[in-house]
């Protein structure tokens, strides 16, 4: 720490974030990335582009990319929000809709960056306390002081809470915004966004990081009603921090536009889950019920983290948290049926 340091500065925590390799030959099923390259046309349209514009600066409004999102759900771009991955856009999110001094929840098992980002930014919270099956206790998410941040499906958990139980919580937060963040959502049953006509008060935060492949490109994106997008531009204005770039625009838009590719893509990661899921109860695991694309698991009779150590040790990369109640739990994202077998493989050896 040094005496320079404001206090904001002071407040913030380093972030671990899970272990980066750049190594082939290991299998890597901790950080809850596509296992499967994105669509041929990204490729194809960032290379249009590098040959074409990039010594122009890229469009600051995003229009087309915005207006492409809003096809996708019904929206017009003046609801949707872009950014430089939705960590970013949540960071914006917190800025511009929660208080200093007034009190936000969100579930005491979910995304580790909340607190981070309550910390940097001076906002109290409460961690909401999970059920013992990992469901959310709805009704403690009603009538909040400053708001409420859930994902959903809850990471890393892997539970996805039906869209009947957001409504209620959105309803009943009528003064706060209400923010669903969607990380893993192509891989569950149904979004929020349906909602965003009903509720002027809730936020819905996709990424392209996931379903579409993209976590390089860094490109995530909030829906909802147009003066919580206006408050986002606002903020994002002010800091003048970001605009994205050509390559990511361009590569982002054909993203969204192959949706025959997408279909396929999440559809082969949603089989590979649940024959997973089959395969590892079948060793002894208890094995959460996923709509990610990662599963969430306890062993009947040997440690999480000696199975975390022993799996790196054979090459396989998974997450253990070092955190009360998911101690013995260990999140594995869903790799290829190749890099899958390859875990059933070591797992047979380790319970
Ligand atoms: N929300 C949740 C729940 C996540 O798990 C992640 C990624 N780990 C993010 C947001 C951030 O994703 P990105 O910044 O890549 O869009």
């Amino acid at each position: 720490m040094s005496k320079y340091w404001s206090s904001m500065v002071k407040r913030t925590e380093p972030y671990v974030p899970g272990e980066q390799v750049e190594q082939l030959d290991i299998v890597k099923l901790n950080t809850n990335e596509n296992p499967y390259p994105p669509s041929p046309k990204v490729k194809d349209a960032i290379s249009v582009e590098m040959e074409r514009s990039l010594q122009l600066y890229p469009s600051p409004t995003a229009d087309e990319l915005r207006q492409t999102i809003g096809n996708i759900y019904g929206l017009t771009a003046d609801e949707v929000f872009v950014g430089n991955g939705s960590d970013e856009v949540l960071a914006f999110s917190f800025m511009a809709f929660f208080e200093p001094g007034k009190v936000i929840r969100f579930p005491s098992v979910s995304y580790s960056f909340y607190p981070v980002y309550s910390k940097l930014f001076a906002i109290t919270y409460e961690e909401v306390a999970l059920n013992d099956d990992f469901t959310l206790r709805v009704g403690e998410y009603f009538q909040s002081e400053g708001g409420v941040i859930l994902p959903n499906p809850n990471a890393p958990t892997s539970l996805y809470a039906k869209l009947d139980s957001i409504e209620l919580i959105v309803k009943n937060n009528p003064d706060q915004v209400v923010i669903i963040d969607e990380a893993y959502i192509d891989f569950a049953s149904e979004s929020a966004v349906k909602l965003i006509q009903k509720y002027d008060n809730l936020l819905v935060i996709q990424t392209t990081s996931k379903s579409r492949s993209l976590a390089g490109l860094r490109v995530g994106y909030a829906m909802g009603n147009r003066s919580l997008i206006e408050a986002l531009v606002r903020i994002k204005d002010s800091f003048n921090s970001y605009t994205l770039d050509r390559l990511a625009l361009a590569g982002a838009k054909a993203a969204f536009e192959d949706e025959v590719y997408f279909k396929e893509s999440t559809g082969k990661i949603i089989a590979t889950r649940e024959k997973t899921m089959g395969i590892l109860k079948g060793l002894g695991f208890n094995v959460l019920p996923s709509q990610a694309n990662f599963v969430f698991v306890t062993h009947a009779t040997v440690a999480a983290e000696t199975l975390y150590l022993q799996l790196k040790e054979e090459g396989i990369l998974v997450r253990h948290f070092n955190k009360p109640f998911i101690e013995n739990y260990l999140r594995i994202t869903i790799g290829t049926e190749e890099q899958m077998a390859r875990l059933v493989e070591k797992l047979k050896k380790l319970v």
